[in-house]
């Protein structure tokens, strides 16, 4: 399975890292690797001293498909999800700068968090409309709506089902909003999409 990250979906987080606003969505991979074990701790690289949370809203693919018309994209998933982009943004910039690919900075083992369970879709009255944040040590640091994405979860689908094929068990993570910062060692992060927690790790 791979897992479709999506960059700069959200205006206020591509103000606060000073980038400009794509054409189309910005698409990147990460190992499934990457995947942070279930109950264990985030624990912080030795290559990097600015690893930042990026809470999103995942998506679970559950059909196989390519060049998905956006009309029936919503057939391609049942169950929404949350997870944690974590990023090293000190690896990233300096890879940025030299227009060199981010993987490294995204893609490192413990880099993809992936919430305990998943919500049927069918409980939200819109998937445009999905409130979400992230706690750490208590105090809310990222707080959204699916609303603000300047592209909407179908028309995600939708377009990179134009360069990859979809496959059952593909998760796609939808960018994050603003908010994004460095974690410590003994922080703890807890995600929420509306009153249900997703999720609660432990950073090392
Ligand atoms: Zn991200």
């Amino acid at each position: 399975m791979k897992l479709i990250c999506i960059g700069r979906n959200y205006a206020k987080h591509i103000e606060e890292l000073e980038n400009e606003r794509p054409e189309h969505p910005v698409v990147f991979l990460k190992p499934d690797s990457s995947i942070l074990l279930k109950k264990h701790p985030f624990v912080i690289p030795p290559f990097s001293n600015d690893i930042h949370h990026e809470v999103e809203i995942l998506v679970k693919i559950t059909k196989i498909g390519k060049h998905i018309n956006e009309k029936f994209a919503h057939t391609y998933y049942d169950e929404i999800g949350l997870g944690i982009d974590f990023t090293a943004r000190d690896l990233q910039s300096k890879l940025k700068k030299k227009g060199l690919p981010w993987e490294k900075a995204k893609g490192f083992d413990g880099a993809a968090v992936i919430g305990d369970f998943w919500l049927a879709k069918d409980l939200f009255k819109t998937v445009d409309d999905i409130s979400f944040r992230l706690e750490k040590n208590g105090t809310t640091v990222q707080e959204a709506s699916t609303r603000q994405m300047l592209w909407k979860i179908d028309a995600l689908i939708s377009y990179v089902s134009q360069y990859f094929t979809l496959k059952i068990g593909d998760i796609i993570f939808t960018g994050t909003p603003a908010g994004v910062a460095r974690v410590e060692e003994g922080d703890k992060l807890k995600g929420y999409i509306g009153d249900n927690e997703l999720f609660s790790i432990n950073v090392k």
